[in-house]
């Protein structure tokens, strides 16, 4: 029997395998096997590839829940007969699937690696085959027989980032990606440099449970100075909400103007999860540090703490895809449930 790790590649969309179409000159997904093709390195890694791809590679901008149940369910229907999974995907909603993955696939034992690129495979200046061929390289690294990994990861540019604590943070650079409040689990340079204290400890003996039940009655409500009352109690009375991620200010500050906190008050009253973020790209919410949040503490809102938008808006779907009591709601979204929450 070969004692070589077997990595299923999962290819979804996404730059890493698109092509110029040369008469409007936009890039549009082209067949996954000729991704393989432009990459004969691969041949070279020291472990077993098998590919899967979308009948219909996506650009990820139209990645959905359905999408995400669609990995969910290859990475259950595979995990017995591989060791590791690597996610090609576009970099655009990368940090969202990622953490969508993360709460979905519970008590993980292998690893699960996305990864894309800013340039397709086949252009000179590519940074997909280095993204490509390191993710493989870790999502098939072994310790007496076991994978040494085992989380929902992000490899992007010489780093490997625990998914559900990154966001794509450049259009342009080939370092698309940071995860602000967590460090980087591996990087990349002559050795991988493995900071294995930072991993996700594995629970022994426990059986993946994959959740397929997302709720999607959400939504991202981004606060600015000049917000104004119609249009914050328009979406907050949109039928059928059940859940908003609010993205403040600072360490979670927001206006204490009446009609603001009256709209919030009347919005938890009637059953609305409502969860602060902070719109900074680092840092934390800490609500009661001053005025202008004390009161969202006090009426119950919800403190996402150093969550980053991507897990906070997915890990909602995930908690309203399960029954959870309203009174236990809230303490155990303030409970990191897979690294996400410092
Ligand atoms: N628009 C592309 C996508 O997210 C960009 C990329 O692949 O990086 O699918």
């Amino acid at each position: 029997m070969s004692s070589k790790a077997k990595i299923l590649l999962i290819y979804t969309g996404g730059t890493i395998g698109m092509s110029k179409d040369f008469e409007t000159g936009a890039l549009k997904a082209f067949n996954f096997s000729k991704l393989l093709q432009k990459i004969p390195e691969l041949k070279q890694l020291d472990c077993e590839i098998e590919t899967v791809s979308f009948e219909n590679p996506i650009d990820s901008s139209n990645m959905n829940p359905e999408m995400w149940t669609k990995i969910a369910a290859i990475i259950e229907e595979n995990y017995i007969s591989f060791d590791g999974f690597v996610v090609l995907h576009g970099s655009d909603t990368m940090s969202y699937s990622a953490s969508a993955l993360s709460f979905m696939l519970e008590n993980l034992a292998k690893p699960v690696v996305f990864t894309g690129s800013q340039l397709p495979i086949g252009d000179l200046r590519t940074d997909a085959k280095e993204n490509l061929i390191t993710a493989i390289q870790i999502a098939s690294l072994q310790e007496n027989g076991k994978p040494v990994i085992h989380e929902v990861c992000l490899y992007f540019e010489y780093k490997l980032y625990r998914g559900n604590r990154t966001s794509k943070v450049n259009a342009e650079h080939f370092r698309a990606f940071t995860a602000p409040n967590y460090p980087e689990l591996v990087e990349s340079g002559v050795h991988l440099t493995l900071n294995s204290h930072l991993f996700l400890p594995i629970k022994n003996d426990a059986k993946l449970i994959v959740h397929k039940n997302l709720d999607n009655h959400v939504a991202i409500i981004k606060m600015f100075p000049g917000m104004s009352e119609i249009v914050l109690a328009s979406i907050l009375s949109t039928q059928g909400l059940r859940g908003i991620v609010l993205e403040t200010y600072g360490s979670g500050n927001a206006p204490t103007e009446d009609w603001f906190l009256n709209l919030i008050k009347k919005a938890l009253e009637s059953g609305l999860h409502i969860v602060n973020v902070t719109q900074c790209s680092g840092g934390s919410v800490n609500m009661g540090q001053y005025e202008t949040s004390t009161a969202l503490k006090s009426l119950g809102v919800i403190s996402g703490k150093d969550i980053t938008t991507e897990a906070a808006i997915t890990k909602l779907m995930y908690l309203l895809g399960h029954n959870i009591p309203k009174n236990e709601f809230k303490d155990i979204f303030e409970t990191s449930l897979r690294g996400e929450i410092s």
